[in-house]
């Protein structure tokens, strides 16, 4: 669903703003933010067969749940509610327990109480016949994966409210939109200016969320003879150059600048973050940093933003080979020691044009 943003009252009273960026501004102002969730959260439910009995008699409901229960614990199932309520299904009993998974080569023959319940252990007495039922076979993750799961079987959920938030597009208030449409506005210009100059036109910004300052904008520097200056990377080595450190060199492209910190000279500032402590604080350079980049970065920028532990991603426009959401999800690897969050969507139409216009 598309949402339409009205341009900001900031944008209107700032006179340090450039006229043709406030035009832009009011223009270009309905784009939706889409969290880029991992494989877990984002599939939809699989189903399980299972066998479910009604529960004739009501008072014996606990002692059948503690019986069955110690017969087949349905370990792997946590998530699954015992029993459910039939109130509203039309039923003539009150409740129907879950009694156990079925398996495949069962198909079609429901088998009767005695086979399912050992005699002895169980007794089944208050459980009508059983039959199959389809089970959720994970927990649900997202409130749609929830009520999806629940429409088959009652399902327990510890639901996450920055994904719910995220999913029903609440998690960022309008002047954080604003804010973020400017950032991806900053990006859009410098991937013009890269353009300019023979680059692919992708642009990125660095910004730092807890004091909203730009830190350092670079586009794609690939024309410069090395092919690893993607956006990101040239990026990242900006930041890096404002803490002091940095490999590449950027003096032909003016556009990519970093913003000196404010903590002094950037000639000290490595020394400063290195000293004393030695090796055991060694900073990662974009620790709690967002990056606001035109569209998904490849798996070099990706894994480049894991290494440097960047908090939020966020891009316009999915790449065919990118690996935060179209080919691989890198932000949700398990097997890597850090993950972080992106959005994408911002500016949507306008970054696509950008790719568009230079190719
Ligand atoms: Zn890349």
């Amino acid at each position: 669903m598309k949402e339409h943003m009205p341009p900001s009252q900031e944008d209107e009273g700032s006179p340090a703003e450039p006229k043709c960026k406030r035009r832009r501004s009011s223009e270009s102002c309905s784009w939706d933010i889409l969290p880029v969730l991992s494989e877990e959260e984002s599939q939809r439910i699989t189903l399980l067969q299972a066998y479910a009995a009604p529960v004739l008699s009501k008072k014996e409901t606990s002692r059948l749940v503690r019986e069955v229960s110690a017969v087949h614990s349905l370990k792997s199932l946590q998530h699954l509610k015992r029993v459910r309520a039939c109130k509203d299904r039309g039923s003539p009993h009150p409740l129907e327990m879950l009694l156990c998974l079925a398996l495949a080569k069962e198909k079609g023959h429901v088998p009767s109480l005695s086979e399912l319940l050992p005699e002895g252990q169980v007794n089944s007495c208050g459980l009508g016949q059983p039959f199959l039922v389809l089970v959720p076979s994970c927990p649900p993750l997202t409130r749609p994966q929830f009520q999806e799961a629940s429409a088959h079987w009652p399902t327990s959920f510890h639901e996450n409210k920055e994904v719910t938030k995220a999913l029903t597009g609440q998690q960022f208030s309008r002047e954080e939109k604003a804010r973020m449409q400017r950032y991806m506005e900053q990006a859009i210009e410098v991937a013009q200016q890269g353009a300019e100059r023979g680059n692919e036109a992708v642009g990125a910004v660095f910004v730092d969320p807890a004091t909203e300052e730009v830190l350092a904008m670079g586009h794609d520097c690939r024309k410069s003879n090395n092919p690893l200056l993607h956006a990101t990377m040239v990026c990242i080595d900006l930041v890096a150059h404002r803490q002091g450190g940095g490999a590449y060199n950027f003096d032909s492209y003016p556009s990519c600048s970093f913003v000196a910190s404010v903590k002094g000279n950037s000639g000290t500032g490595a020394a400063d973050l290195f000293d004393d402590a030695g090796s055991s604080v060694l900073p990662y350079i974009c620790t709690g940093y967002d990056l606001y980049i035109t569209r998904e970065p490849c798996i070099m920028c990706a894994m480049a933003l894991v290494h440097s532990r960047i908090q939020r991603v966020f891009y316009g426009t999915p790449s065919p080979d990118g690996a935060l959401g179209t080919r691989y999800k890198i932000h949700t690897q398990k097997d890597l020691n850090h993950h972080f969050q992106v959005f994408r969507g911002i500016l949507e139409e306008q970054c696509q044009q950008l790719r568009e216009k230079w190719h």
